[in-house]
């Protein structure tokens, strides 16, 4: 069964990706050089609904291909396979009792299942991945804006660990159905990994993405999740990159708008940053220097040393040898070339392990929860840096 039916998926799959019924038909004959008349009695199934003795099988389907052939030459015009099915299995054969070959609905069903995500019924992975390449292909042939819009969503994994992972489930639904309902028909949206979202908006640019993102943003943070007795909420983080404003390289637009998200998230999560790219050059730098940490909210904590990877205008990044609680307020001494050492203060919002006791800890840096000396002090250090940027 799980045989067939992933099978079914890949030829399904092959249905809808082909570039042209010849392409299709290749790769089909591809396919059963591999796994034998199954290829073509699955096939039959899907497209004619019918059921076939082994040892007819694959001469059946080479009579349709034929037929396919045969009738294209007569119309002067190609025939696609499923009308050389249905056409075949009518006038040439008592298979098929009645017109309407395709089952429908079971049909819809493969199909349905091989590009959606089964927990959110938004698009999968997969085939976000090759309608991208398609929208990106129609926003060049047209001159037109696209705009990526990557969502993650805030503090998953504490929700998952606070009510359970069935209640994380209902959150990821939830988030889902809000960005159905905000997003215009011709958007595309996607379940892109666990908790993290990726939209496609034709046709539009930075500024009007933000519009949107920006509604998104505030229906989720102001939707009650109900799970059994409890009642929660989560916040989303989202970036921008825009076709071909940012980048005219999909994989690269892409990875823009993912990094966008951490610019969101650097500035105190349920947020939306655009990409920005000399900003970015401008104010993110890599100091590897080793920061002395304390945390403010344990009065008698103790200052340890951590290594510094990289500064930017909405936070510092830091390897620790332990993770610290996230929201924690903490103040960072930078040493800073030859300067005095620099201080910050915000809190821990990211914390990712990297295994063998190290931790990335990232936290939010207000420059106005700061002394405009300290402001003044990081930012001519930070243009220092990005004179003589770090080879790294
Ligand atoms: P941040 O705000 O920095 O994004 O923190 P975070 O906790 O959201 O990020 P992190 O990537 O550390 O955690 C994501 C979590 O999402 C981890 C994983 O257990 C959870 N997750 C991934 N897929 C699913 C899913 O399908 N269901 C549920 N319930 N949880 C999932
Ligand atoms: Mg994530
Ligand atoms: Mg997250």
């Amino acid at each position: 069964m799980v045989m067939v039916l992933s099978l079914k998926k890949r030829l399904i799959s092959l249905l809808t990706s082909a570039k042209s019924d010849t392409d299709f038909l290749d790769q089909v004959n591809k396919l059963a050089a591999l796994e034998g008349t199954a290829v073509f009695q699955t096939l039959l199934e899907i497209l004619g609904g019918i059921d076939i003795a082994e040892h007819e099988r694959k001469e059946l389907w080479q009579n349709i291909v034929y037929h396919r052939q045969q009738l294209s030459l007569t119309l002067g015009r190609d025939v696609d396979i499923t009308t050389a099915i249905s056409d075949y299995l009518q006038t040439r054969t008592s298979l098929l009792k009645h017109p309407r070959i395709v089952e429908t609905s079971a049909f819809e069903n493969i199909v349905h299942d091989t590009v959606h995500d089964n927990l959110t019924g938004l698009a999968n992975r997969p085939s976000f991945d090759q309608t991208y390449q398609q929208q990106i292909s129609m926003a060049e042939r047209h001159g037109d804006n696209l705009s990526v819009l990557f969502i993650d969503i805030d503090n998953f994994k504490d929700i998952n660990d606070t009510y359970g992972h069935a209640a994380g489930d209902e959150a990821l639904r939830t988030v889902a159905q809000i960005i159905q309902h905000e997003k215009r028909n011709s958007d595309i949206a996607a379940r892109y990994g666990g908790e993290e979202f990726v939209l496609l908006l034709s046709r539009t640019d930075n500024f009007n993405a933000y519009i949107l993102a920006e509604r998104l943003r505030k229906h989720v943070a102001e939707t009650i999740i109900k799970h059994r007795r409890d009642s929660f909420s989560v916040t989303i983080s989202g970036g921008i990159a825009t076709y071909p404003t940012h980048s005219t390289d999909p994989a690269e637009l892409l990875n823009l708008a993912d990094s966008a998200v951490y610019l969101a998230k650097g500035s105190g999560k349920n947020n939306i940053a655009f990409y920005k790219a000399e900003k970015r050059r401008y104010l993110r730098v890599k100091i590897h220097e080793p920061v002395l940490v304390k945390e403010l909210d344990f009065q008698d904590s103790t200052v340890f040393s951590a290594l510094s990877k990289d500064v930017c205008v909405g936070g510092l990044l830091f390897e620790n040898s332990y993770p610290l609680p996230i929201d924690s307020l903490i103040k960072v001494r930078m040493p800073v070339g030859d300067n005095p050492p620099v201080l910050l203060i915000g809190k821990v919002v990211r914390v990712e392990s990297l295994g063998d006791n190290r931790y990335d800890i990232g936290m939010t840096t207000s420059f106005r929860s700061m002394d405009k000396i300290a402001s003044e002090e990081i930012a001519s250090i930070l243009r220092k840096q990005v004179q003589s940027p770090d080879p790294s």
